[in-house]
């Protein structure tokens, strides 16, 4: 059976689109890598940007997504993707469940975490360094820790631990933040939250659990320990781009090169969310290409 689109990714970009292909009668199959739909909104504590939803948490709006795809009953296959052929008139995914075949690709595999590459940031994951506040966040009840970064997520992480912790130093490598500026607003009234601008971070210490982090001040030249039990790493994303590399044009971030109507540079592939190269990676951005890569597809397909 040939798909008239496969959509790889289940965040708001490939749920969007989801909803647009089965309200365009498009035969369609969702592949999705991870056990859960949302994307990476469902690690974010509060979604407030999200017109008429205000406060939502990224849990709940996820949910609602995926919801409103279940609606339409889509096909969705919940496997690790092995290999793409993005060339000729099917596309080939070939997944550990078994091989799919399309017309159209919607590449809607989103972005991941950054990470700094310093010592002891591997070695103390899962004992004190952490992606993910809004998952881990509740351990740290208390404690001092660290979030290191400045955009909006930074400063998010650092207002949503400030809840529950007793001190967290916001570490960022500029003395500009890069997030918006109500949430620059809300971190400055927070008495709990130490400014330590620039800075970097140069290495994560403990054995067995995050015990200091060292940083670099940019400007004295001089080194500073902070003792915290745990680091917050918001140093933004990465795309993931590793079953496509190459394969399509790419910036040189990895981003796939596609303008808003999300055609890539291969005929009947197109790339939606934060996967594309753009300006703006939200999840209202998402799901707009998510619609905007449907239009392409039937264009396409006609
Ligand atoms: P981001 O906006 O790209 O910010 C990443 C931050 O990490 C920047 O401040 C950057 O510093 C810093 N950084 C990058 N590499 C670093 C390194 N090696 N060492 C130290 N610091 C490093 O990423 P994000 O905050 O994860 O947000 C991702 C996207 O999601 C953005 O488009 C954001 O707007 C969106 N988002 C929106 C909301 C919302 O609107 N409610 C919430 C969450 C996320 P520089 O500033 O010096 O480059």
């Amino acid at each position: 059976m040939c798909y008239d689109v496969i959509i790889l990714g289940s965040g708001p970009a490939g749920l969007s689109a989801a909803i647009y292909a089965e309200r365009a009668r498009l035969r369609t199959l969702i592949i999705e890598e991870k056990p859960l739909s949302g994307g990476q909104i469902l690690d974010t504590y509060e979604v407030d940007n999200y017109p008429g939803l205000p406060g939502i948490t990224g849990f709940e709006l996820g949910q609602k997504f995926r919801a409103h795809v279940d609606k339409f009953k889509t096909e969705i296959v919940n496997s690790q993707v092995k290999s793409i052929e993005l060339n000729g008139d099917k596309k080939t995914v070939v997944t550990e469940k078994g091989t799919y075949e399309a017309k159209t690709l919607i590449l809607a595999m989103g972005a991941t975490h950054r990470k700094l590459g310093i010592p002891g940031e591997e070695k103390l994951l899962g004992m004190g360094v952490s992606y993910c506040a809004t998952c881990d966040g509740a351990f740290f009840r208390g404690k001092t820790v660290a979030v290191a970064g400045g955009g909006d997520v930074a400063l998010e992480d650092a207002l949503f631990l400030a809840r529950g912790c007793e001190k967290v130093y916001l570490i960022h490598r500029r003395d500009e933040f890069r997030g918006a500026r109500i949430l620059q607003e809300k971190v400055k009234e927070t008495p709990n939250i130490e400014l330590v601008l620039s800075c970097n971070v140069t290495e994560i210490r403990g054995e067995g659990q995050v015990s200091s982090v060292l940083v670099h001040d940019k400007k004295t030249e001089s080194d500073r320990e902070l003792e915290v039990q745990g680091i917050f790493i918001a140093a933004g994303t990465e795309p993931n781009i590793a079953l496509v590399k190459g394969l399509l044009e790419q910036d040189e971030r990895g981003y796939i090169l596609a303008g808003e109507d999300t055609r890539t540079s291969v005929e009947g592939v197109f790339a939606a969310g934060d996967v594309r190269a753009k300006q703006l990676r939200q999840v209202i951005t998402a799901a707009a290409d998510g619609a905007n890569a449907v239009t392409s597809v039937e264009q396409y397909i006609r």
